[in-house]
C-alpha cells in the first residue's frame, strides 16, 4: 500500500486486499460491498472476451453522481442558503451511451441534467435527457441548426439553456427564436480574469477561447432589453478550466463570478441561476496536493466554497441567491473505469550476454573495460569507473564505424559494460549522496514491460499532455516487486510509452513491479480513465476500441458482482471500414491469389482452404495481441 498508494489516489473505491489484490469498494458508504478484480479478472476470461479490456464499474458511476448532488444538497441546507443546486453532467467526458444513461438514471432522483458542446452532443442530449425538471446547459460554438435543434427542445418541454459564447451567436438565436415563434432561456459565459492553475489555465484570462468580456455581456444584456427578450436571460456562466489544483482559484472565481451576478442583479436583470462550469480536480497521484495530477481540496471543500462564496457576496450585496449549476465531468466520471492490459514481454538493454573471455589480438577498448569489471572491487573512485566506462562504450561504437573494431568486440564491450553499471548501481543504492548521471542509472537498467494496449487509444492525455495515471499491477501486491518497470505499448511508435508513475509519495519515472512468470498472466491496470480517456483515443496503428465488461454488484450479495454486459471492441474489419477498405473485397482478393498457389502447385487444395480461413477469421478478429486461444 505505502509503494502503490491505491488508496490515496483510489478515492474510496480501491484499496489492496489481503491477498494482495485491487479489491473494489463500489459504494464506500457501505464498505461490506467489496468486489476482489482477481475474480473479475478470471470472469472476463472465462467468458472468452481477449484482453486488452475496459473495465466498468456502474456502481462507481451512480456513487458519484449520488456524492456530488448529496453534498450540494447538505451543504446548501446547512448554509441556509436559499437557492437550490441543479447539476448538470457534460457529456463530452465520457460519451459513450452506457455512461450517459447511468448518470442519467442515478441522477434522477437530484433532477441531474446534462451539458452538450456541440451539434451531435445536443442531438444526444435531446433525446436523453427527458426530466423536465432537470437543466440542459449548451455550451461551445452554435450555428443556426444548433439554435434550432435547442429551440425543438423548448417546444418538448425542457428547460434548455442557451449559453452564449460569443456575442455573433446572441443575435442568431434572437433571429431564429423569433422566426420560429419560441422563447429561449439564455445564459452568458463570462471570460473571467481569475485563471485556474493547472494544465488547463488557458481556459481562464483575457485569452481565454470562450466566453463574452464584461462589455459585452452588458450590451447583450441591454440588446435583450430592446428586443423585448430580456425575461430570457436567465443563466451567469464561467468555467476556469478542468482540473483546478488549487482551492484558491475555486474560491477567487466564485467571488468574481458571485460579484457579477449580483451587479447584473442591480441593473435589473434577476438572474435564475449561476453556472460555475467544471474543474473539480482528482488526485490521480494520490498526493492531495497542488501538483498537476492531484488537487488540495475534496469535493466537500470544493461544494462548500461554491456555496458558502456565493452566499457571502449574494448577502453583502443584498440581492437573492441565485440556483447554483456545476458541470463536473472528470470527478463523475473517472473512478468507474479502468483499462487491464497484459503484459506480454520484457525489453532490457542487458539481457543478452556474449562471452567476454580474452583473446589474442583483441582491440586494447575490449581489454581496458574488461579489466575495469574485473578490478571493480578495488576501485576508489566509482564516478571515474562510471566515466571511464561510458567512454569506452561511445569511442568503441565511432571505432566499429570506421571499421576498427569488430561486431563481436563490439558486443564483448557492451557486455561488459552492462556489467559494471549493474554493479554500479548495486554501489550506490546504499549511498547517501549520488552523482547526476549515476541518478538515471536506475532507468537505464530498468526493464520496459510491454503491455498490450495502445496509449493513443486508451490514455491519450499521459501522450498529449503529460497526465499522470496511476498504473499497478492488480495481483501480487502482497510479493514484494523485484522488477523496475517503465510500460511500452504495441504501437509502432516510440512515443508509446508510460513513464511517469507515482511511487510511495514521489512521481517517479520507474514503477517497482513483479517477475513475470511463466504460466501465470501478469496484468496491469490504468486506472482512473473514465474522465476524457474512454473517449478521446484515436485509431493510431489501426488499434481501435477496447472489449469492455460492464460490472455491476448484486443488490442481496454484496460480495458478489456479475457482468451485465460485455460491449466488444473493433475488429481489424471494423478499423478498416473506418478508413475506407472494404474487407470483403479484400479478403476475396487474396483467397484469389491463394487459389493461384494451388494451380502453380505452391499449396495443395487443403492447405489453401486453411490459409483462407485463417485470413478471415484475422478480420474478423479482435485488433490487439492474441495473448491466448
Ligand atoms: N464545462 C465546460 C464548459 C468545460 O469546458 C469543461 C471541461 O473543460 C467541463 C465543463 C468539464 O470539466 P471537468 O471535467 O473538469 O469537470
Amino acid at each position: 500500500e505505502k509503494l502503490y498508494g491505491v488508496s490515496r489516489w483510489g478515492g474510496g473505491y480501491f484499496t489492496i486486499g489481503e491477498n494482495g489484490n485491487v479489491h473494489v469498494t463500489p459504494v464506500p458508504a457501505d464498505p461490506s460491498i467489496r468486489i476482489d478484480f482477481k475474480a473479475v479478472l478470471d470472469e472476463i476470461r472465462d467468458e472468452g472476451v481477449q484482453f486488452p479490456v475496459v473495465v466498468r464499474f456502474h456502481d462507481v458511476l451512480r456513487s458519484q453522481v449520488a456524492n456530488l448532488n448529496t453534498i450540494f444538497r447538505d451543504t446548501i441546507a446547512e448554509a441556509e442558503y436559499n437557492g437550490q443546486y441543479h447539476g448538470v453532467y457534460p457529456v463530452k467526458v465520457n460519451q459513450m451511451r452506457e455512461v450517459v444513461e447511468e448518470i442519467v438514471d442515478a441522477g434522477e432522483p437530484f433532477n441531474y441534467g446534462l451539458e452538450a458542446g456541440s451539434k451531435a452532443e445536443l442531438i444526444t442530449v435531446l433525446a436523453l435527457n427527458t426530466n423536465e425538471e432537470s437543466l440542459t446547459v449548451l455550451n461551445g460554438y452554435k450555428d443556426e441548426e444548433f439554435m434550432k435543434l435547442a429551440l425543438l427542445g423548448r417546444k418538448l418541454g425542457r428547460r434548455i439553456v442557451v449559453v452564449i459564447e460569443k456575442y455573433s451567436e446572441l443575435t442568431l438565436l434572437v433571429k431564429t427564436a423569433k422566426e420560429l415563434g419560441i422563447e429561449p432561456i439564455i445564459g452568458m459565459r463570462s471570460k473571467m480574469t481569475v485563471k485556474g492553475r493547472g494544465k488547463w489555465e488557458s481556459s481562464g484570462g483575457e485569452r481565454a477561447k470562450f466566453g463574452l468580456t464584461i462589455a459585452e455581456i452588458l450590451k447583450a444584456a441591454r440588446y435583450l432589453r430592446e428586443e423585448g427578450m430580456e425575461h430570457c436571460f436567465k443563466l451567469l456562466h464561467f468555467h476556469i478550466g478542468s482540473q483546478l489544483t488549487d482551492i484558491r482559484s475555486v474560491k477567487e472565481a466564485m467571488t468574481e463570478g458571485a460579484r457579477i451576478y449580483a451587479e447584473l442583479h442591480k441593473l435589473g436583470f434577476p438572474l435564475d441561476y449561476v453556472d460555475v462550469g467544471g474543474g473539480l480536480g482528482i488526485d490521480y497521484d494520490g498526493s492531495a496536493s497542488t501538483n498537476e495530477s492531484s488537487r488540495n481540496y475534496n469535493m466537500q471543500e470544493y461544494v462548500a466554497d461554491v456555496v458558502y462564496g456565493m452566499k457571502e457576496v449574494c448577502d453583502q450585496e443584498g440581492v437573492p441567491h441565485p440556483n447554483l449549476v456545476s458541470e463536473s465531468g472528470r470527478a463523475i466520471t473517472a473512478h468507474h473505469s479502468c483499462v487491464i492490459t497484459e503484459i506480454v514481454g520484457e525489453i532490457r538493454s542487458d539481457m543478452a550476454e556474449v562471452d567476454t573471455t580474452p583473446v589474442d589480438g583483441e582491440h586494447v577498448f575490449v581489454r581496458n573495460i574488461r579489466e575495469l569489471c574485473e578490478t571493480f572491487d578495488t576501485q576508489t573512485n566509482m564516478q571515474e569507473v562510471f566515466n571511464d566506462a561510458s567512454q569506452w562504450k561511445e569511442q568503441a561504437m565511432d571505432a566499429f564505424k570506421l571499421r576498427v573494431l569488430s561486431l563481436d568486440e563490439l558486443g564483448k564491450i557492451e557486455t561488459l559494460y552492462w556489467r559494471i553499471m549493474i554493479r554500479l548501481r548495486d554501489y550506490y543504492s546504499t549511498a547517501d549522496y549520488v552523482p547526476e548521471e549515476i541518478q538515471g542509472l536506475d532507468y537505464s537498467l530498468s526493464s520496459q514491460y510491454l503491455a498490450n494496449f495502445s496509449v493513443f487509444q486508451s490514455a491519450a492525455d499521459t501522450w498529449a499532455i503529460d497526465q499522470l495515471l496511476p498504473v499497478v499491477p492488480v495481483t501480487r501486491m502482497n510479493e514484494k516487486p523485484d522488477v523496475n518497470c517503465s510500460l511500452v505499448d504495441i504501437t509502432c511508435d516510440s512515443d508509446g510509452k508510460i513513464d511517469q508513475f507515482t511511487v510511495g509519495r514521489e512521481i517517479t519515472d520507474i514503477l517497482p513491479m513483479h517477475k513475470l512468470k511463466k504460466d501465470e498472466p501478469y496484468y496491469v491496470g490504468l486506472f482512473l480513465t473514465g474522465a476524457y480517456q474512454d473517449v478521446m483515443g484515436d485509431m493510431h496503428n489501426l488499434f481501435g476500441r477496447l472489449n469492455e465488461v460492464h460490472i455491476y454488484s448484486y443488490d442481496d450479495d454484496p460480495q458478489d458482482f456479475y457482468i451485465e454486459e460485455v460491449v466488444k471492441g473493433s475488429s481489424v474489419q471494423d478499423v478498416l471500414e473506418i478508413m475506407q477498405y472494404n474487407p470483403r473485397a479484400m479478403a476475396s482478393d487474396v483467397k484469389r491469389m491463394i487459389d493461384r498457389q494451388i494451380s502453380s502447385g505452391n499449396l495443395n487444395p487443403r492447405e489453401a482452404v486453411k490459409w483462407t480461413d485463417f485470413y478471415e477469421n484475422c478480420l474478423s478478429g479482435y485488433t490487439y495481441m492474441k495473448t491466448r486461444s
